[in-house]
């Protein structure tokens, strides 16, 4: 019998969460971001719950090919463009849009040999400091452009790095959005701002939903701004369960420690199980002692440290567990019973975004 862990892949959810980005921006196209083989989940299988989508985002040529591969002939926008000029003669061939984020960009279309015009999103840099150009600079690159022969289309697009909170006190995206009005409000074409935390809680905002949304994590049922909302609150579904089994118990006694370094030692008589799991298969080795998990849909704790291939968790709640019991790590746990991603990565101090794409290649994907 193969090691009893498994990554189960939620279709229905999938289709739900984009359905939700559609209720929040009625009258805006919806791209599903699978950047990240889709954040994690596999970008074939995660293709059969996004497919009702107006287009796929995402970053590597060879992701957008498996795209053209799985048949999809709509629209594929590269979010970070060409990494070298020929990178430009796949754009042709698949027709993939593209970003434009910097002056080189525009070097390699302006030198490309083409027959096929492109469509591209001319990328702002409003604040966030990685990608695009300055507001300043955002009309000469745009009018540089248009001027281009290899260029059927100019779209706009910026990126929001605050849309989940508030910054430094104030609404978390007015002073991008200031800088974005200012520098557009006279261009033509369409336009893309909002990623998954701007379409929760930003799409009463004038000028923020605009053309296209752009829909990541939570199409897979990530929760952008938790803790201060759950998915419960937005109504997403975890697209991604994993889950594993109690591979033996042990009886401990008051004094007794468990795992690697003893950093959890017990104060009185305790009945533990051993999970089938470790920072191997992608369980984040930084969730201490405390981080909730389900064993039989039942909710308590994880003890000690995490190892490669084991965690250790508190019985104490569920005294009939037994060897061959069903954990849930997050996701779906049986009964109806959930465990958001969102709860497990915070207690590891860290993001459901992180432990999605992280799940090792060794755990068995499979279609729920
Ligand atoms: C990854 C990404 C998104 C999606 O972000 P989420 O927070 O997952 O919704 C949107 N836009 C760009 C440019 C991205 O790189």
């Amino acid at each position: 019998m193969p090691r009893p862990i498994e990554a189960l892949i939620h279709t229905e959810a999938l289709a739900h969460n984009l359905e939700r980005a559609r209720q929040q921006a009625p009258d805006a196209r919806v791209w599903a971001v699978v950047k990240a083989n889709a954040y994690g989940h596999g970008l074939e299988r995660a293709f059969e719950g996004l497919r009702a989508a107006d287009g796929f985002a995402l970053l590597d040529l060879d992701e957008a090919q498996r795209l053209r591969d799985l048949d999809w002939r709509g629209p594929v926008l590269l979010l970070e463009g060409a990494f070298e000029a020929r990178d430009l003669e796949l754009c042709s061939r698949l027709n993939l849009w593209h970003v434009v984020h910097c002056e080189q960009q525009i070097d390699w279309l302006a030198a490309h040999k083409t027959h096929q015009g492109h469509r591209v999103f001319l990328k702002m840099n409003s604040g966030m400091n990685r990608l695009g150009f300055r507001p300043q600079a955002f009309r000469s690159a745009w009018t540089r452009l248009n001027a281009l022969p290899q260029v059927d289309e100019i779209s706009l697009m910026t990126h929001l790095s605050d849309a989940d909170a508030d910054r430094f006190g104030h609404n978390g995206i007015a002073h991008q959005m200031a800088a974005w009005a200012a520098a557009t409000h006279d261009l033509p074409g369409e336009r893309s701002l909002a990623n998954s935390a701007a379409t929760l809680r930003h799409m009463a905002e004038a000028g923020v939903r605009a053309d296209w949304v752009r829909a990541g994590i939570m199409s897979y049922g990530g929760v952008p701004d938790y803790p201060e909302h759950d998915a419960a609150h937005w109504g997403l579904q975890p697209a991604m369960t994993l889950r594993s089994k109690l591979i033996a118990t042990q009886d401990l006694q008051a004094g007794d420690s468990v795992g690697y370094g003893s950093s959890h030692v017990t104060n009185a008589p305790l009945r533990i199980g051993i999970v089938a799991c470790g920072y191997a298969d992608g369980y984040p080795r930084h969730a201490g002692t405390g981080t909730p998990i389900l064993v039989d849909g039942v909710r308590t704790r994880t003890l000690g440290r995490v190892s490669m291939d084991m965690l250790a968790v508190d019985l104490t709640p569920v005294p009939t567990a037994q060897i061959g019991s069903e954990v849930t790590l997050w996701g779906c746990g049986p009964g109806g019973t959930l465990l958001g991603i969102d709860e497990v990565a915070r207690a590891a101090g860290t993001i459901g975004y992180e432990l999605m794409c992280a799940v090792a290649p060794r755990v068995p994907v499979r279609v729920a």
